[in-house]
């Protein structure tokens, strides 16, 4: 067995090392970070990079906001950590400021650790409301890694890894509201759709698409969940797509968040209709950390800094410049998605080999399971000369691969 004696670490550099030590799950980019500030981050050697990706759509803030970071060190000192057996200064806080900026008539939020939780929660939370086990998902899409959000993924060979699946999963054709209606009987507890589909490359469907969903709902007894865990915390230009004009002002009765919106502290949240909330009883949802005093902390300053810093104005600004800048590609067939949730669509198969040459210039980009579609999901701070800078690498990584 090796010890930590093994190794002289002047010699074997941190990249080996967690290789050596971790489980390797993930294909990752040849650095090593160590600090970021706004939309870069530096590798040990010194080295910067524009982060198109937004490490992994979490950093909407940018990497180490200042107000956030204060918040953090502030909380630090004071108290880490109780859970939801005792009240909070701060959890009110970050209850009432979700609240406060969700669409009607969301009105309740249960607070939790990650973005598949957020979804396992709100599941329950609909099949608590309508007394029904059934949940409608839909072609390309992706909920999370834990049973049910699993078996509730059917993008590629996820729900697979998830076998024996949660039984009662139905999977109808994302944009197609026929096919839901063949499926959404008195059995069906939630339709649980991510408005924008991000892994499965971008795609979004027509305002009347999701109108349509709701009265569906409205019409069929059935909870209606948006998964905005990419899509939420200001990163479409509006704090959430729920109610947005693309969205058709369709408001769910369950949303979940994750991701952005503790900047990079482990935070989930399911956000609920009074009417979802008044079915849950004492002891029917719990966990240990969510609520938690250092999360919630990021909360707060997340939410504030994205009003203080106006971002959501900035993405509506900056997307249309990246818009116009990538009109003017002939290898662009088109950029889908809203706001800071972009996929670039190529004429052909090259976002990987895109992917590549542009962190060769230092920029991180992502890519999805289209093999057409480059994945930008950059902090909400991102700047037109930051735009600038990706184009003008673009163009050059575009022409290399010609
Ligand atoms: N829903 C969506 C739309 C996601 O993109 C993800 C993560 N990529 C999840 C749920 C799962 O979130 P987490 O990894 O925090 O469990």
């Amino acid at each position: 067995m090796r010890t930590k004696e093994t190794f002289n670490h002047a010699l074997v550099d941190s990249a080996t090392r967690e290789d050596l030590f971790q489980v390797v799950t993930y294909q990752k980019f040849p650095l090593t970070v160590v600090r970021g500030r706004g939309a870069w981050v530096e590798t040990t050697d010194g080295q910067r990079f524009l982060d198109l990706y937004g490490g992994h759509a979490v950093a909407a803030t940018g990497h180490c906001h200042p107000h956030v970071v204060a918040a953090l060190k502030e909380q630090a000192e004071r108290l880490l950590f109780y859970s939801n057996v005792v009240y909070s200064d701060v959890r009110a806080q970050a209850a009432e400021k979700l609240v406060q900026i969700a669409p009607r008539p969301l009105a309740k939020v249960f607070f939790c650790n990650s973005g598949t939780e957020a979804n396992e929660n709100a599941m329950r939370m609909a099949r608590l409301a309508t007394g029904r086990e059934r949940i409608i998902t839909f072609t390309g899409s992706f909920h999370g890694r834990t049973a049910d959000a699993i078996s509730a993924t059917f993008l590629g060979k996820y729900r697979d890894l998830g076998r024996p699946n949660v039984p009662g999963h139905l999977c109808a054709e994302f944009g197609s509201i026929e096919s839901v209606e063949r499926l959404a009987d008195e059995k069906v507890a939630a339709i649980l759709i991510e408005p924008i589909q991000s892994m499965a490359g971008v795609r979004m469907a027509e305002p009347e698409f999701y109108e349509k969903l709701r009265a569906l709902c409205d019409e069929r007894g059935i909870a209606l969940i948006f998964d905005e865990v990419q899509t939420g915390v200001g990163r479409t230009g509006t704090w959430f797509f729920a109610g947005s004009e693309a969205a058709g002002g369709v408001v769910p009765d369950i949303l979940t968040l994750a991701k952005a919106l503790g900047s990079g502290v482990p935070v989930g949240a399911c956000l609920a209709s009074e009417r979802i909330a008044s079915a849950i009883r004492l002891n029917d949802l719990g966990t240990t950390f969510g609520g938690g005093m250092l999360a919630m902390a990021a909360v707060v300053a997340t939410l504030e800094a994205i009003e203080r810093d106006a971002l959501m104005e900035n993405v509506r600004r900056v997307e249309a410049h990246l818009r116009r800048r990538l009109a003017d590609f002939s290898e662009v067939k088109g950029v889908r998605g809203r706001g800071f949730l972009l996929g670039v669509e190529f004429v052909s198969d090259v976002a990987g080999r895109l992917q590549k040459r542009l962190l060769e210039a230092h920029i991180i980009t992502g890519t999805s399971s289209d093999p057409r579609v480059l994945r930008l999901l950059p902090p909400l701070c991102l700047s037109e000369s930051e735009v600038e800078l990706f184009v003008e690498h673009l163009r050059a990584a575009l022409d290399e691969i010609a």
